[in-house]
């Protein structure tokens, strides 16, 4: 089991506060100080991988999914960590093949995820894997691509959550785990 005390504290501590970027009125969570430190990246990564995993410590996802791009930077080790896949869930007209699609609304306009028809089997189970929840739109149109391949989701893995934003109230009965909540 991952470190819970002072080892992710540490970690966390790092993560960097930028007022005003990128638009004035955003409080930007900075998570590049802590994956340039080896030993703050790994105990997130395991932190966050314990989400995947049973009381035993046994993995019970099938894949991991990530969402561009920097749930690709967290969900890939998380990936590795688990012993299981990974699979990136992208900005539209990015991936290669035929894909599912998702659009949702931004607080100006509007944005389509996608994610190839073929990347997951009718009943995997899966580990969604970001680095913030802010409103929750990003996640809550991964859950719906999910969906559309026939999968269901395990839980939620995500570094950080704000509170202050409803995130949380939009992935519903999902289990949610954060490491920080701000
Ligand atoms: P949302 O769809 O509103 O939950 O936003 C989630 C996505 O936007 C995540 O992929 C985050 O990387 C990014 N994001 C939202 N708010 C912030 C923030 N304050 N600092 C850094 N990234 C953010």
């Amino acid at each position: 089991m991952a470190d819970s005390g002072p080892g992710l504290a540490r970690a966390l501590a790092l993560i960097a506060d930028v007022p005003d970027f990128p638009e004035p009125g955003i409080l930007f969570k900075d998570i590049t100080p802590l994956l340039d430190d080896h030993t703050a990246f790994t105990t997130v990564i395991e932190a966050l991988a314990d989400a995947g995993r049973d009381d035993g410590g046994r993995p019970v996802v099938d894949k991991v999914l990530g969402m561009e791009s920097r749930g690709f930077i967290l969900g890939a080790p998380v990936a590795l960590t688990l012993g299981v896949g990974f699979v990136p869930v992208r900005k539209a007209g990015k991936l290669p093949r035929e894909t599912y699609a998702v659009s949702y609304a931004l607080e100006y306009g509007e944005a389509t995820l996608e994610i190839h028809r073929d990347a997951l089997a009718p009943g995997d189970r899966l580990l969604l894997v970001d680095d913030v929840l802010a409103t929750g739109g990003t996640a809550r149109a991964t859950l719906d691509l999910v969906q559309k391949c026939g999968a269901s989701v395990h839980g939620v893995a995500m570094l950080m959550e704000l509170a202050f934003l409803p995130g949380r109230e939009t992935l519903g009965d999902v289990p949610l785990t954060t490491l920080l909540t701000v």
